[in-house]
C-alpha cells in the first residue's frame, strides 16, 4: 500500500522544493565538530591546557573579542575534547554562563551544584555557599578549571570579588594536586582594564584574541552549514558570498551571518523555486534590518517619537534635508497637539543625535546657510514611507 503516501514525495512541478533539511544545524545552539577560521585559537588553548596532562595548574585565561566571533563555541568545543581526553583524571570542568548567573550568588550556588550540594537558588547566607563550595571541592580533591563565560556582565554588576576569591584561593591550597583555574570570557575588549588592580594581580590571565571575521572565513562557517543542513545543490554560492560580505562589512559576527542563512534559506522555501538565490538574500536582509529599526523605533520615548514623526512627515512632503529649525517648528506643532509641552530647541536637537545613534536617521552639519551652521536630515534606515506605517503601528500618533 505504499501508493498511499506517495503524495508526500510527489511535487507539483516535479522539482524538489525542500530546502531545508535539518532546521537544528542552523540554530544557535548547535556547535559543529570543526570550526572554520578557529585553528589558532583553539591550538592555543588546547596548549594552555597541556600542564593538566601531566597533572600541573594551568594559567588563568582570558578570552576577548566581539559578540559573534566564536569565543563560546571554542570553549565548548575544547572543553568537549579535554573532558574525554582526561576522562578519569582528577580534572574538573565546569563552564557557567554569567548571562544567567551574574551575581557572585548565583555563580556560587552553581558552583555548590556542581559538587553536587543542594542549596536554595536565593537567600541563602553568601559565606556559607562559598565555605560549602571550598570544602567540596577539597574533598573533590580535583583542578577545577572554571569557565565564567560573559563574565564582563558579572563584573559589571558585583565587580570582581568573586574572580578575586576564586583565584586567591591557590595561594592556600596544595598545588600538586589541587588548583583553580579561571577562564573569563567577554564581549567587551577592555573588560581586563576595568578590572580592580587587586583583582588584575590575582587573575592575571593569559590571554586569546578573537578578532571578527573575514568575509572568507564567514563563506566557509556558511558553507559548513549549509553543507550540514540544506538539501545537496539546494543553494546558489552566491548567496552564500553575498552573507559573508554583508555581514563581514557590518563587523564580522558569525551568529548573524548564520541568522541571515536560516531566514533566507526559508524565504526560498516558501516561494517553492526549489533553490536559495541572492534574491533570498536580499529578502531576508530587508526583514532583519526592518525587524532592528522596528524594535527601536518601539522602545523610544514619547518626545523622540513625535520628533522622528515631524522629520519622516517633512521628508514625505517633499523636502530632502530637513534641517532642525524645520522639524522643530513642526515638532512643536505636534506636541501640542498631543497635549505636551515642547522641548527645547537644543533638547530636540539631541534627539536627533539619538535617532541617529540608533540607526534610525542619518545627518549631517550644513554650514552656512541662512540659519548658520544646523543639522539636516539627509537619510533614513528605512524608506519614509515605511518608516511612517511603522510609526502608525507603535504609537498610533
Ligand atoms: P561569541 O561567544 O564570541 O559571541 P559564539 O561562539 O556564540 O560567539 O558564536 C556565534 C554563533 O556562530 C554560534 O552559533 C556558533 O556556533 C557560530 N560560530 C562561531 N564561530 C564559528 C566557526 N568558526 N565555525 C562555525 N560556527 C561558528
Ligand atoms: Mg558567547
Amino acid at each position: 500500500m505504499a501508493a498511499r503516501y506517495s503524495h508526500l514525495n510527489s511535487i507539483p512541478s516535479g522539482r524538489n522544493v525542500r530546502i531545508i533539511q535539518d532546521r537544528r544545524v542552523l540554530s544557535d545552539a548547535y556547535v559543529p565538530e570543526t570550526l572554520p577560521g578557529r585553528d589558532e585559537q583553539i591550538l592555543m588553548f588546547e596548549e594552555h591546557l597541556e600542564p593538566l596532562l601531566f597533572n600541573e595548574p594551568p594559567s588563568h585565561l582570558a578570552f576577548t573579542g566581539m559578540a559573534g566571533t566564536g569565543k563560546t563555541a571554542v570553549a565548548k568545543h575544547v572543553l568537549r575534547h579535554k573532558s574525554e581526553e582526561l576522562r578519569g583524571a582528577p580534572v574538573r570542568f565546569i563552564y557557567i554562563n554569567c548571562s544567567q548567573a551574574n551575581t557572585s550568588y548565583r555563580v556560587m550556588y552553581q558552583l555548590n551544584r556542581a559538587f553536587g550540594i543542594l542549596v536554595p537558588p536565593s537567600g541563602y547566607p553568601y559565606d556559607v555557599l562559598e565555605d560549602n563550595f571550598r570544602k567540596a571541592f577539597l574533598e573533590a580533591d580535583v583542578r577545577m578549571f572554571l569557565v565564567l563565560d560573559e563574565v564582563d556582565l558579572l563584573v559589571r554588576r558585583d565587580g570582581g570579588r568573586l574572580l578575586y576569591s576564586l583565584t586567591r584561593m591557590n595561594y592556600d591550597l596544595d598545588l600538586r594536586r589541587n588548583s583553580v583555574t579561571v577562564l573569563g570570557i567577554s564581549n567587551t575588549l577592555n573588560f581586563l582594564d576595568r578590572l580592580d588592580r587587586r583583582v588584575l594581580s590575582s587573575y592575571n590571565p593569559d590571554r586569546i584574541f578573537f578578532q571578527p571575521y573575514s568575509a572568507d572565513e564567514l563563506y566557509n562557517i556558511l558553507l559548513q552549514r549549509a553543507r550540514l543542513g540544506l538539501r545537496p545543490g539546494s543553494w546558489e554560492d552566491a548567496a552564500l558570498r553575498r552573507i559573508a560580505a554583508k555581514v563581514a562589512r557590518e563587523g564580522g559576527d558569525a551568529r548573524r551571518a548564520i541568522d541571515l542563512l536560516r531566514m533566507a534559506a526559508t524565504l526560498a522555501e516558501k516561494d517553492r523555486s526549489g533553490k536559495l538565490t541572492e534574491d533570498h538574500v536580499e529578502q531576508a536582509e530587508i526583514r532583519v534590518d526592518e525587524s532592528e529599526v522596528q524594535v527601536a523605533i518601539r522602545t523610544l520615548p514619547f518626545h523622540h517619537l513625535l520628533v522622528l514623526k515631524a522629520a519622516v512627515d517633512l521628508l514625505l512632503a517633499g523636502d530632502p534635508r530637513p534641517g532642525t529649525g524645520k522639524i522643530y517648528e513642526r515638532y512643536e506643532r505636534y506636541a501640542r497637539r498631543f497635549l505636551v509641552s515642547p522641548l527645547t530647541m537644543r533638547r530636540v536637537s539631541a534627539i536627533l543625535r539619538e535617532l541617529e545613534s540608533q540607526g534610525i536617521i542619518e545627518i549631517e552639519m550644513s554650514y552656512g546657510g541662512a540659519r548658520g551652521n544646523t543639522k539636516v536630515v539627509r537619510g533614513t534606515a528605512l524608506p519614509p514611507l515605511r518608516l511612517k506605517e511603522i510609526l502608525n503601528e507603535v504609537t498610533r500618533v
